[in-house]
């Protein structure tokens, strides 16, 4: 991949029709949070979550029952790829294999006896589904806790390494892990451990994050300071919110870092000051919202939206378009040179006017 980041060589395969590890581009997840048993409203998430963005969705199945939700979806023909969240009942595992799910998630040392794991393990083989270990801080093993002296980062490990042991003993190896807590530090050392110690694709995510602003920083720190270090193959960031929300979330981390598949749109605003003399802050939402409408939040351009006259036409110059506030107006920018003069209220329509020339023009 293109980038700054030299990527931790990771095992590489599909889940459905998604590449996970290797060279294949770090994907964006999230969970649906319906009643799982509500297999309209399910599907419908789904959907949702993947025209937002999401390259693979999760979905907790609490019996065998719901399972017949993972048949639904793909009755209707959804191509996104499904991750069956399962702990501790193997029945339900061999139900959403059945049901045509493309992963599952389920720690096999919490399964109960090795004959049960093996009946799973064979199942996965033979649908050539790939397994998860999801090890959190809130549900780590007793005896490891005893062990550690409680919750740690070297615990994590040794909790996901021992579930794995037990995969690779009966001969399955296509297998992603997740080391996650709420704790920001220990997250990151957790999965700096686990990087060392397999070449297993890696999910990163802050579990428990908390509501918006808190857990955008603690995820945005936490996953993003491990993409910089060339560890993670999936992202999840957790908010207590509309799921949907989480994928902007996480491609805004992924477009930081400049490690997104396709760039994206790439905003640049200013945080006004003083100086301002026209309403940026509701430009601003009213640009990103008409742009989203119109479909242009793909493109691979950067957008300046600056105040004033003082650092605005320098960033309007940078970008592909861009505006510097005046007195109730703004000078439009494009590749670098001004164009013309137009008035505040005007000036979110004519850059979007502008933006959709350049996009048919690419076209
Ligand atoms: Fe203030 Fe101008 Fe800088 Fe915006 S660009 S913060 S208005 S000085």
């Amino acid at each position: 991949m293109d980038g700054v980041f030299a990527r931790r060589a990771s095992r590489a395969f599909k889940i459905g029709c998604v590449g996970i590890g290797g060279e294949y581009p770090i994907s964006i997840q999230s969970m649906t949070n319906t009643d799982t048993h509500d297999k309209v409203a399910t599907y419908n998430q789904t959907r949702l979550l993947s025209e937002a963005g999401c390259d693979i969705v999760r979905i907790a199945l609490p019996d065998e029952d719901s399972a017949k939700t993972i048949s639904y979806i793909k009755e209707k023909g959804l191509t996104t790829p499904i991750v069956a969240d399962i702990h501790f009942d193997y029945k339900i595992a061999l139900a959403a294999l059945d049901a045509g799910v493309d992963k599952i998630r389920i720690n096999p040392g919490n399964i109960g006896s090795r004959e049960k794991t093996e009946k799973v393990v064979r199942a996965c083989l033979d649908k050539r589904v790939p397994i998860r270990i999801g090890v959190n801080s809130g549900s780590l093993e007793r005896s490891i806790l005893e062990k550690h002296g409680g919750v740690c980062a070297a615990a994590l490990v040794e909790s996901a390494l021992s579930h794995l042991k037990i995969l690779h003993e009966l001969g399955f190896f296509d297998v992603a892990i997740s080391v996650k807590a709420s704790n920001v530090p220990m997250m990151i050392e957790a999965n700096r451990l686990l990087a060392r110690a397999t070449d297993c694709p890696i999910h990163l995510g802050v579990t428990e994050a908390g509501a918006r602003c808190r857990a955008i920083t603690k995820s945005s720190i936490g996953i993003g300071t491990l993409l910089a270090e060339g560890i993670g193959d999936t992202v999840r960031v957790s908010l207590t919110d509309d799921p949907t929300e989480e994928i902007e979330v996480a491609r805004g981390i992924l477009s930081a870092l400049e490690l997104n598949k396709t760039r994206g749109m790439d905003i640049v605003s200013c945080p006004t000051c003083g100086r301002t003399r026209i309403s940026l802050i509701g430009m601003l939402s009213d640009f990103e919202n008409k742009a989203r409408d119109e479909g242009l939040l793909d493109m691979d351009i950067k957008v300046a939206l600056m105040g004033c006259a003082v650092n605005g036409p320098g960033e309007a110059r940078e970008a592909d378009i861009g505006i510097a506030g005046g007195v109730g107006e703004g000078l439009l920018f494009k590749k670098g040179e001004p164009i013309r003069k137009i008035k505040e209220e005007c000036l979110v329509d004519e850059l979007i006017r502008e933006i959709k020339i350049m996009r048919d023009i690419k076209k």
